[in-house]
């Protein structure tokens, strides 16, 4: 071997176990460090960026190829970052290369295949360009979009990521997307004298035409002269309405007549912008005890539960935590569950500290996701906190010292699709392990798991059982719509004491809440001759019917049709629509409540941009009366004025057939019942069922998680569930059914033949057998929580190995779900 070879491994985000070597010169290897980008070729003609795993000097088996470029003057990923990222392969069994394609922003990551545009918005001074960059800015504005395979014979040369990094930089061009939001300030709505009535008489005339018959609007105006004269300040909608006591409908009417007007304020910026952040809000005694505890819990514990009932502040102790940590000069994270909750959250942790906040989600544009990838990175007093979903666990951090798990309970903090299926949460802990952080995990309905752990002294737990200022939990009460649909005491989907508690909420000019579950009861379309409802072509699924556009959609795989004028079975035109979804909730509503604003939030409201924001602001300003919506309400959201929540239906909630789905209809009843009443008044809540004496909705309705989690941990033991035993989804898929099946047999049963004391479940198609015209075959493996985790994962990466050279199962897809949810 001669002195002067150089060598460095590369891991590509590819889906491969081993990652590559490459040959440097001497040069290139005294530059290159672990952590640092460089631009390779693949196979005959393919371009990846891979990051530098090793420096060395030991010749490989085979022939190497050398580096195009390297890209990092340093390096962009952390060895803590590695650590992690190797611990999240080996354990959810994924591979390294899957792990780094999830945790970069693709920006990072530019390949053969990426297709680069132009930032429209960008002036481009040429002057600043090199004769390369040039070359490149100009074909693209011939050609809006360019393959960077393409990009190689316009330059005529080979080397051109390090030329589109540059570009990317200089955010001259950006990766092609589709989706990406910006985080926009909320707005509060003001209301002033329409400019028509600023003269005495104009406005002598209005007030007379008024009295005669709008009392009502009268009032309004009134109470708007009272206020300006009382202060000068703008006068917010919310109190003028409040003031005035009127409905918003009294409100709209005068801006539809033109006699006010309004105009917004972007909210957090009169707040925060140029001031010093404000005061933190002075904890309740309650609050401030569970602040000494979680305090001293951390003496002991590295990760601590904060098991609070909905409203009682949480995020207020989270804030205080937080202030802490970042005087001590340590970067704190903040996960949520969802996109969609960030809205509300960032506007009030803005508020205490400003400028040191970012947002790290999918929906932010790659060069936004860059910027704070770099902020965090660097250390910059920009990103001492970062506020995001599960991806955010990826960022560089240098200087970690709490990560706060908000909603710790939620499904969403599993992915499902693609690997690597890392748990955010369990993976926050062993983050924060590698930082030698704190975890705080807060919920008012903490998952069993989580509860369990807490109990064995492995996390340390702190209660706060009540609301902040006291206000009592809502009242929960269940209603027998079966009864009432004997009694003939229903209307549509409504029964006779939900609108009468609707009625009682609107006259106080409360706000409503309507709940109704988006799984497994969507609107199915059925023949009442025959009986048959048309089904997804490629999965084994009815269509759902989607009212709006009077079609028929596969909610698996987008299949969709015009909504049929007769039955493809019988030919018969009596296609009826049953079931029963937000959009069918609110044409009923419209027709019951024909004055009142009425507003639906589910995956199809919401997926326009700012839609979320939007309605949110819409909500707080009070001009929605009635939200209809699924799960998405129940997420910690923070409204003042919503008296009453209702659940349309929860037996479709507890009737899914999943080992968790009582601690998740329990979870989720809760936390809807939560929104109501979380200011002075106790809340109501109204919860309709065919079966009022299910044990989950008694529980629900007493507030009785502890006999609830008893319960389930009863059943978990009984049937050997987590947190007895660990889970291992394995799933098969193939076109052809009988090779599919065949497939997971061999498995299973050699999988039993190389392990000891685990048990099986299935193989067993699931409820959903077909999707995307793929047989799908489950084979879930129970590992008992005694037994070395590590050695049945080896077993099952052996038996792994061997089913890949079988040639008849080449076809077949295989995929690894541990801790599955
Ligand atoms: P949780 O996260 O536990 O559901 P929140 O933190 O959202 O509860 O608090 C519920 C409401 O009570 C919020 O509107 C919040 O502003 C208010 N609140 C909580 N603690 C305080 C406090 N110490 N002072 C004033 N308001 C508070
Ligand atoms: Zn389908
Ligand atoms: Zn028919």
């Amino acid at each position: 071997m001669l002195k002067s070879d150089y060598f460095i491994d590369v891991l590509l985000p590819i889906p491969l176990k081993q990652s590559f070597t490459y040959q440097v010169n001497q040069e290139q290897a005294a530059t290159l460090q672990t952590g640092m980008r460089v631009a390779v070729p693949f196979g005959k003609s393919k371009i990846y960026t891979g990051i530098v795993l090793r420096v060395h000097q030991q010749t490989p088996e085979y022939k190497t190829k050398p580096i195009d470029q390297i890209l990092d003057e340093s390096p962009i990923i952390t060895l803590t970052q590695l650590k992690h990222w190797q611990w999240i392969a080996s354990y959810y069994m994924c591979t390294f290369g899957e792990v780094l394609r999830a945790a970069l922003p693709n920006a990072f990551l530019l390949e053969s295949e990426t297709v680069v545009q132009l930032v429209s918005t960008k002036e481009v001074d040429e002057k600043t360009l090199s004769d390369d960059e040039f070359l490149v800015y100009e074909a693209l504005i011939h050609q809006s979009k360019i393959h960077v395979n393409e990009i190689k014979s316009i330059l005529n040369k080979n080397k051109v990521v390090g030329i589109l990094q540059k570009l990317l930089q200089k955010n001259i061009i950006e990766i092609e997307e589709t989706i990406f939001e910006k985080y926009t300030p909320k707005l509060k709505r003001y209301i002033k004298l329409s400019s028509n009535y600023s003269s005495e008489e104009t406005l002598r005339a209005l007030l007379e035409t008024l009295s005669a018959r709008a009392n009502k609007q009268k009032e309004v105006l009134m109470t708007l002269f009272m206020m300006q004269a009382q202060n000068k300040k703008p006068i917010g909608s919310i109190e003028l309405q409040k003031k005035a006591n009127v409905t918003a409908s009294v409100l709209k009417t005068l801006l539809k007549k033109e006699v006010l007007e309004e105009y917004y304020i972007k909210k957090d910026r009169i707040e925060y912008q140029g001031k010093a952040p404000q005061m933190l809000k002075s904890l309740s005694e309650k609050q401030e005890q569970a602040l000494t505890n979680i305090k001293a819990s951390f003496k002991t514990h590295q990760t601590s539960l904060l098991y609070g009932v909905t409203s009682s502040g949480k995020t207020e102790i989270y804030v205080s935590l937080i202030k802490e940590m970042l005087e001590a000069g340590k970067q704190v994270l903040y996960m949520l569950p969802e996109i969609a909750l960030t809205t509300q959250l960032i506007s009030r942790l803005k508020h205490y500290f400003g400028d040191k906040l970012s947002v790290y989600h999918s929906k932010y544009s790659l060069n936004e996701r860059v910027e704070v990838w770099n902020n965090v990175l660097y250390n910059k007093p920009k990103a001492q906190l970062i506020v995001g979903v599960r991806s955010s666990l990826f960022l560089p951090f240098k200087n970690l010292g709490f990560i706060i798990v908000d909603e710790e309970h939620e499904p969403s903090y599993k992915q499902y699709n693609p690997a690597p299926r890392y748990h955010a949460r369990d993976s926050a802990i062993v983050l924060a392990r590698l930082h030698q952080a704190k975890v705080l995990l807060g919920s008012a309905t903490p998952a069993i798991e989580t509860y369990f752990n807490a109990n064995e002294g492995k996390y340390g737990l702190v209660r706060l059982s009540e609301r902040y200022g006291k206000v009592l939990l809502p009242e929960i009460e269940l209603v027998d719509i079966k009864d009432k649909h004997k009694k003939k005491k229903m209307t549509g989907h409504f029964s006779d004491r939900l609108l009468e508690e609707m009625q009682l909420a609107l006259s106080n000019n409360n706000q409503i809440l309507l709940f109704q579950n988006r799984r497994g009861f969507s609107p199915v379309v059925e023949c009442t001759t025959c009986g048959i409802s048309p089904q997804c072509k490629n999965c084994d699924v009815s269509l759902t019917y989607h009212k709006f556009k009077n079609e028929l959609r596969c909610h698996y795989c987008g299949y969709h049709i015009p909504m049929p004028h007769s039955c493809s079975a019988c030919g018969s035109p009596t296609l009826d629509t049953k079931g029963l979804g937000t959009e069918q909730i609110e044409t009923e509503l419209k027709q019951l409540f024909p004055n009142k604003s009425i507003a639906r939030m589910d995956q199809d409201t919401m997926r326009r941009k700012n839609a979320y924001s939007k309605l949110i602001d819409a909500l707080e300003n009070q001009e929605i009366d009635i939200l209809v919506g699924t799960q998405m309400l129940a997420k910690g959201l923070d409204f003042r004025n919503i008296s009453l929540v209702g659940v349309m239906n929860a037996d479709n909630l507890l009737n899914f057939p999943d080992f968790r789905a009582h601690e998740r209809s329990f979870q989720l009843l809760l936390q809807v019942a939560g929104r109501a009443g979380r200011t002075e008044e106790r809340g109501k809540v109204l919860i309709q069922t065919y079966n009022p004496y299910h044990q989950i909705l008694q529980q629900v309705s007493a507030n009785k998680y502890e006999e609830m989690y008893e319960e389930q941990l009863q059943h978990r033991y009984q049937f050997k569930y987590p947190p007895f035993y660990r889970l291992i989804k394995i799933t098969f898929k193939d076109k052809n059914f009988s090779k599919v099946q065949k497939a997971s047999y061999w498995f299973a049963e050699a999988l039993k033949k190389n392990t000891t004391g685990i048990e099986f479940l299935g193989p067993e198609s699931p409820p959903v057998g077909r999707v995307r015209n793929l047989f799908i075959i489950n084979l879930m493996v129970k590992i008992p929580k005694n037994k070395p985790l590590k050695q049945a994962k080896q077993a099952l990466a052996v038996v792994e190995k061997t089913f890949l050279t079988i040639k008849e199962f080449s076809s077949i897809k295989l995929i690894m779900d541990v801790d599955f949810y």
